[in-house]
């Protein structure tokens, strides 16, 4: 190492002391839950991101080299390619693969943090600020062990990005052009959305060479390669352009011709559409209706999936501030350094896209404030630097005046951490649930639940599923939320109707890709097509022949319904997606349905909360200041072999509400007749069904399966 400046030396200190804090911080979780055997499976605790069994599944079959058409798996993606590569190259399980992935590549941020610093020639504040980002608040809860989600490089990536850029510009060196144009393939390969910061930096540059460096041929050979690598083609094209336009750039016979290259890369780019990405992305987030209409068919209105999105709305400046960084004076503190940091070096106005999309959180979602995250870490450590410098020379008072200050910014940070004690997204019962369904299984059957159990189910049993964590609009999910809250005798025949138009649709879209424009077979939504199919004009009516004796499709496959006990939890929410008349839009009133946990006995009666209780000798139910009878009181346990079993006692036929004691949970259930009678209080709760219509095929307290037998 005798080779190496000191500076490098310090650099490459810098870096291995801020990744390690970075890694160590991210154990914290694992420290806490180490004897916690209900996030583990296979010997290994879970992940805690439900998109991450996404990624899951697509690596798991680019292992196994076995995929199907149409099983959503995502084999075609970076986050899955690249797991697949590490399970193969790295000597430990796929299970502790995905857990470890975001504790070491979101750690890998404090490099281009520190690398930024370097060119400032001001690497404490790089490590200030390295320290500071790798676990400031929203970065560490989008990166911690187990989020295995694309945000693990989400802004690594784009801060390498900006590391090139800066130090293109500064030391104007080519290899820079190509170490630029690669970060964009490779950021683009990791996350097609990229396209938003990348036209932003390609501006900027734009702009600084327009007004301060307009003679300067390296700034239009760096703008030509960035627009190379960012065209709307395939990886596999775009990345041989960039060599070529690098080689060309290098020669000297071809210096004449850089305003030739810089045309043919605009023509290029904007021949292949390169400003469409831009328009969409900005109408995506553009969603405030409620109910969204079809154009076409039926014109049937559907529940928009946005309105129950929380991360979506307005949020409060102390929270937008704590996301960003840790404290609302630490946050302020950043920007303001920031400020003086762009004043002293105007570079770092390139940084200016991160902080932007940041801010968008205040109008976008939380999900956006991690951008800001790791400029505004520079921002305050910028100040640290330049403040203890100005009050003193002596390198020992400098030394502990860093200390303290970096400690102070982040201690709100740490404590954050140590509180964040987010539980997996499946405990140990429900995927030993789903283990033995995958045994049972073919890998072209169906599992019936709802789109939040979607990505885990197909992980870990390898079905397919008509909903999930990406598919889940108001359509596709109006029929699985009929299925789940109606009775469970109509329920068994939207299954297996739903099944089998969904695999129609999907042999419809591939015969039209052989057809021309005019031949093509329009594909209206699964309810569109059941009503038509029936001869029906009105849904309404599609639906209540339901309740007959109709004939149903040819069956293709085996169809599953995977019910867990915490869907207890989101049924209000399942249920709004069929309580609406599709034809008008209109919303029906919301069923009558409230869980207790939190109950206390006296010898008369019990009190629910939320104003409801149970008077035990006279059975009614006090609600507010009613009183109201009750038509039965059940109550349910599991016995030593762990079958569930009830009494049923009835009270009042003339009743609404039924009053469900599940001893198992220790928890109420108060209900109306139509949610005591849907598919999900009966299969799951009560295990009450037609035999002739369904199976039980492998169940616990915490979830159950069960078969479709028509
Ligand atoms: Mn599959």
């Amino acid at each position: 190492m005798n080779h190496l400046t000191k500076e490098t030396k310090l650099t490459i200190l810098y870096i291995l002391v801020a990744f390690t804090f970075s890694v160590l911080m991210r154990m914290i979780w694992v420290y806490q839950f180490a004897d916690y055997e209900a996030f583990k499976y296979a010997g290994q605790f879970m992940i805690n991101t439900n998109d991450g069994y996404y990624w899951a599944e697509g690596a798991r079959d680019l292992l196994s080299g076995v995929t199907q058409e149409n099983d959503g798996s995502p084999i075609t993606t970076a986050a899955s390619q690249l797991t697949a590569f590490f399970t193969l190259i790295l000597p430990f399980p796929f299970e502790t693969i995905i857990l470890y992935m975001p504790v070491f590549l979101s750690s890998l941020v404090v490099v281009p943090i520190i690398l930024i610093a370097k060119d400032l020639k001001n690497l404490d504040m790089g490590l200030i600020a390295a320290l500071l980002a790798s676990i400031a608040w929203s970065y560490y809860n989008r990166t911690m062990i187990g989020y295995y989600d694309t945000d693990m490089l989400n802004i690594v990536l784009p801060m390498f990005l900006l590391w090139s850029i800066i130090w293109a510009i500064d030391t104007k060196k080519d290899i820079f052009l190509l170490i630029v144009a690669l970060d964009i393939l490779v950021y683009r390969w990791w996350y097609p959305q990229s396209y938003a910061l990348e036209f932003s930096f390609f501006g900027l540059i734009l702009f600084y060479t327009m007004i301060w460096d307009r003679k300067n041929p390296y700034n239009y050979k760096l703008l030509a390669i960035m627009l190379f690598a960012m065209i709307s083609v395939d990886g596999f094209i775009r990345f041989p352009l960039v060599l070529v336009a690098f080689y060309m750039f290098r020669q000297d016979k071809f210096q004449k011709y850089i305003y030739h290259i810089l045309v043919v890369s605009i023509v290029l780019f904007l021949a292949t559409g390169g400003f469409n990405p831009i328009w969409n992305r900005l109408k995506l987030y553009v969603f405030t209706d409620v109910i969204s209409a079809s154009k076409d068919g039926l014109n049937l209105h559907f529940y928009s999936v946005m309105q129950t999105v929380r991360e979506a709305g307005h949020i409060p400046f102390e929270t937008f501030a704590n996301r960003i960084s840790g404290h609302t004076v630490t946050f302020i503190l950043s920007v303001l350094g920031y400020m003086y940091l762009v004043y002293r070096h105007k570079i770092m106005l390139l940084a200016l896209p991160l902080v932007g999309l940041g801010f968008l959180a205040s109008v976008g979602g939380l999900r956006f404030t991690i951008y800001a995250v790791p400029i505004l870490a520079l921002g305050v450590a910028f100040l640290i630097t330049e403040l203890t410098g100005y009050i003193t020379d002596k390198k020992s008072v400098k030394l502990f005046a860093y200390i303290v200050l970096t400690l102070a910014v982040l201690y709100p940070n740490i404590k954050h951490i140590e509180s964040y004690k987010v539980p997996t997204v499946f405990n140990a019962d429900e995927v030993k649930i789903l283990d033995i369904l995958k045994s049972k299984v073919d890998r072209e059957d169906y599992v019936v639940s709802w789109w939040d159990y979607g990505y885990p189910i197909r992980y870990h049993s390898d079905v397919k599923t008509l909903i999930d964590g990406g598919k889940h609009g108001g359509s596709v999910n109006f029929p699985v939320s009929f299925m789940l809250t109606q009775s469970s005798d109509e329920a068994a025949k939207m299954a297996r109707l739903d099944v089998e138009f969904t695999e129609r649709a999907f042999k419809i879209y591939e015969n039209n890709i052989e057809l021309n424009e005019s031949q093509k077979v329009k594909v209206f939504t699964n309810i569109e097509e059941m009503t038509e199919e029936y001869g029906l004009s009105d849904t309404n009516d599609f639906l209540l022949s339901l309740q007959t004796d109709i004939e149903l499709p040819q069956k293709t496959r085996d169809v599953y319904f995977y019910l867990p006990y915490r869907m207890i939890n989101i049924y209000p929410t399942v249920v709004k997606f069929s309580n609406l008349d599709l034809m008008t839009g209109e919303m029906k009133a919301a069923p009558f349905y409230f869980v207790s946990r939190n109950f206390k006995e006296s010898k008369e009666r019990i009190d629910l909360g939320s104003g409801i209780a149970l008077n035990k000798l006279e059975q009614t139910l006090t609600i507010g200041k009613k009183k109201v009878p009750i038509r039965r009181v059940v109550q349910t346990y599991y016995d030593k072999n762990n079958q569930l079993q009830k009494h049923v006692q009835l009270a009042d036929f003339s009743a609404s509400l039924s009053v469900i004691y599940m001893s198992a949970y220790r928890s109420f259930l108060v209900v109306d007749e139509s949610t005591y009678n849907s598919l999900y209080v009966q299969l799951m709760i009560l295990e009450e069904y037609d035999k002739s219509l369904f199976e039980k095929v492998v169940s616990n307290p915490h979830a159950k399966v069960y078969k479709l037998k028509i």
